[in-house]
């Protein structure tokens, strides 16, 4: 080649042409080093005819470029994939792109580095800066600014630190190997319904072909022991696995137990990784070292040398989608991902997405079932606490069956869980006197009493503001209220009803980290925690066999919202809760407190008959056009100028193209009219499952011109409606 199109790691650019300097071997896929103007960027070398350049230049005034990376190129499958995610979602493929290089110490040869860590001694007098970085490095280790970041202070006092001998350097070989995992380190003797299962998916690896697979089993039933033996036949033949999980707080367990199977941990892949051990890891997976890797949504894109098989457990839960920069859903692309690479992909939940059900109802995705927990464990029993006819007491807010349920657990030393999706002490402050409430001056959102750590708090933009001592209305004092209850509330009220009992607040304030993760879960095995309070958090993947009471404090909050999912959220997060309780041999119990016994959600939930729910649900999404039977799709216009955002979002609503099967609402203010101090308007797009509704809004918004303080963002498939 003497001429190549780079994709540059740059979204406000489309492909470039380059000069291939004499010499210099390139081909599409190559990792390259470019010229930018004055800047160097690094970039992908594409095929021509995929990709139309920002502008035809003659060979003779092309730049040269500069530099390969030494790292093989990215695989044809996944320029595939790359073009298919930006197609699809409607984003630059330089965004998509940046997903699958997304460290820069990866692409450079270097090997050794210095990181820092705490030397042990501990100067006297330190400065309240320097006391909460001490606190917060704890164990860890990492660049001067991933300390900073770690500890929320500037690079400067992590500097002071190392100088004062409270930090010291360690130099680094931040590309050791990773150690292989055994296939049968420790195999279980599964089932025969569980072994059944797993020859299928064992079968489907080896035939190296595209499979979806649902593996749809309640919680406790094996579906994760099952598909390791998938993973275990990948291993055998020297591919790669993909597991994607929901959260990163899910990780570490998950090392754990994937060790306890096969002998060494996995390679993990998401945001807390220090960038030497994302360097390490980026390059395992690139050579094709890296066996099994198990990360958040962002390890979808990574360059697998060789995938053989994709898992993406609880593959029901909403945070596989991703709401910022790239709008897309991690459990749709993996399964893209196992189309271009040729490989199975095992969607494993509790609790199946109506649109995954679906898939399976037309054919496309094979149904794997295990309808049972394993051994002698059996599914818990569950009911409902009518709130009305059982009220707590005032002001509080547990009802008196439940109390008296949590004491029993107690007296027999079972643990307990409240699960209650709101972090914090209250969601709102208010004042009696003159009603003032506590608003974010940045969103549209009250702020949120975090009394643990004395603040309030924006849950949207992270802002905080100390605890007001008067009512900045009325200046009144003593007469602000919290009201409503969140975790650390309900915290308060198990402390005060069972004194002796130890508590755990679980929630992203309190498990930020997988480290935290990992210390709370050892905590919970060890039998020092007897009540557990946590959001949704605690409801996924945890196995505690000692937990045999789950409370849910508040069924009827998921119904709040009343987007197209709610009531399907709601069952699906109150069935993983539920599926906390009774994990091993003693029986588990589940109470759920609500207002409304008689809503088909709850009466579901009681009855077991997920089945008819499910039908009902999904034959109100047909009757709607909703998905899976009908498209949506948002278009968000925001910005800090409000005329100029709304002046925006009239032009793009009067441009609307008359289509046959599509109809746009809108313009309107936003649910969350104001976020991080941008005005938004929404409008949105329903349209017939066949449309190409990518197309007409590409070619609808396309040529349509904005100011530059304005950002139009387009979701495709929204889960958010706010
Ligand atoms: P799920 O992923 O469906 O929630 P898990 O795979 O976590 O279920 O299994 C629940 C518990 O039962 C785990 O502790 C798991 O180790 C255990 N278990 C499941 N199947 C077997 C088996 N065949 N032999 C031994 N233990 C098993
Ligand atoms: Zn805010």
């Amino acid at each position: 080649m003497t001429r190549a199109r780079v994709l540059l790691l740059n979204s406000a650019l489309g492909p470039l042409d380059y000069r291939v300097p004499h010499g210099m071997a390139v081909e599409p896929g190559s990792i390259v080093v470019a010229p930018l103007g004055p800047r160097q960027l690094a970039g992908v070398v594409w095929e021509p005819e995929r990709m139309a350049s920002d502008g035809e230049v003659g060979d003779n005034r092309l730049r040269n470029l500069l530099s390969v990376i030494d790292a093989p190129p990215l695989r044809p499958e996944l320029r595939r994939l790359i073009e298919w995610t930006a197609d699809y979602y409607l984003a630059p493929p330089a965004a998509v792109l940046r997903m699958a290089l997304p460290s820069s110490s990866a692409l450079e040869g270097v090997r050794m580095i210095t990181e820092y860590r705490l030397s042990g001694f501990r100067p006297e007098r330190l400065t309240s800066q320097r006391l909460q970085a001490l606190d917060r490095i704890g164990e860890r280790q990492g660049l001067i600014r991933e300390l900073a970041e770690i500890a929320d202070v500037s690079d400067s006092v992590i500097r002071g630190l190392v100088k004062a001998g409270a930090i010291e350097a360690v130099e680094v070989n931040i590309d050791t190997p990773y150690p292989p995992p055994e296939p049968d380190h420790a195999p279980p003797i599964l089932s025969a319904r569980q072994s059944e299962v797993a020859t299928k998916l064992v079968e489907a690896v080896d035939a190296k072909a595209f499979h979806p697979f649902l593996l749809d089993g309640v919680t406790g039933s094996g579906k994760t022991e099952v598909y390791f033996e998938a993973v275990a036949e990948a291993i055998r033949q020297g591919r790669q696995t993909l597991v994607l999980l929901p959260e990163i707080a899910l990780t570490e367990p998950f090392l754990k137990r994937f060790a306890a199977r096969f002998g060494h941990a996995p390679v993990a892949w998401h945001s807390d990784l220090r960038q030497s051990q994302r360097r390490r890891a980026w390059r395992a997976i690139a050579s094709g070292e890296a066996l099994v890797t198990v990360g958040a949504r962002s390890a979808l894109f990574l360059p697998y040398a060789d995938l053989g098989l994709i898992v993406v457990d609880e593959a029901h839960e909403t945070s596989f989608k991703q709401e910022e920069g790239v709008h897309y859903h991690a459990r749709d692309v993996a399964v893209m991902r196992g189309h271009f690479d040729q490989c199975p992909v095992i969607l494993a939940s509790a609790t199946p997405a109506i649109e995954t059900r679906q898939q399976v109802e037309i054919g496309r995705y094979t149904e794997l079932k295990l309808p049972g927990r394993f051994g002698k464990a059996e599914m818990p029993d569950i009911a409902a606490i009518d709130l009305i006819a059982e009220p707590p007491e005032r002001g509080r807010w547990l009802a008196p069956r439940l109390v008296e349920a949590m004491r029993e657990t107690l007296e027999r030393s079972e643990q307990a869980l409240l699960f209650l999706n709101r972090r914090g002490y209250a969601p709102l402050t208010l004042c009696r006197t003159c009603g003032h409430r506590f608003q974010c001056p940045n969103c549209t959102a009250w702020m949120v009493e975090h009394r643990l750590v004395k603040r309030l708090a924006c849950h949207h933009c992270g802002h905080v503001m100390q605890p007001p001592e008067e009512c900045p209305e009325c200046h009144d004092e003593d007469s602000l209220v919290a009201c409503g209850p969140g975790v650390e509330r309900i915290a308060d009220e198990a402390k005060l009803l069972f004194p002796d009992a130890r508590t755990a607040i679980v929630t992203s304030d309190t498990l930020w980290s997988p480290a935290k993760a990992a210390e709370f879960v050892g905590r919970m095995e060890a039998g020092d925690i007897d009540i557990v309070i946590g959001t949704q958090l605690i409801t996924k993947g945890y196995h505690f066999p000692n937990l045999t009471l789950v409370g849910v404090v508040d069924a009827d909050l998921g119904l709040e919202g009343g987007d197209l999912r709610a009531a399907e959220r709601s069952f699906q997060q109150i069935m993983q809760v539920a599926g906390r309780a009774g994990r091993g041999e003693k029986p588990g119990h589940v109470l759920i407190q609500t207002h409304n016994p008689k809503a088909p959600v709850m009466d579901a939930l009681v009855s077991g008959d997920a089945q008819s729910f499910y039908e009902a649900e999904t034959e109100a999404r047909r009757h709607a056009g909703a998905p899976p039977f009908g498209r949506y799709a948002g278009i968000i216009i925001s910005s800090e100028d409000q005329g100029m955002a709304l002046e925006t979002a009239k032009r793009i609503g009067r441009s609307a193209p008359k289509v046959d099967g599509m109809h746009v609402y809108g313009p309107a203010p936003a649910p969350l009219a104001m976020l991080r101090g941008r005005h938004r308007f929404r409008l949105l797009v329903h349209a017939r499952r066949s449309l190409d509704v990518q197309n007409v809004i590409r070619e609808w918004i396309g040529p349509i011109d904005w100011p530059n303080k304005v950002r139009v963002a387009v979701d495709v498939d929204p889960y958010s409606f706010l």
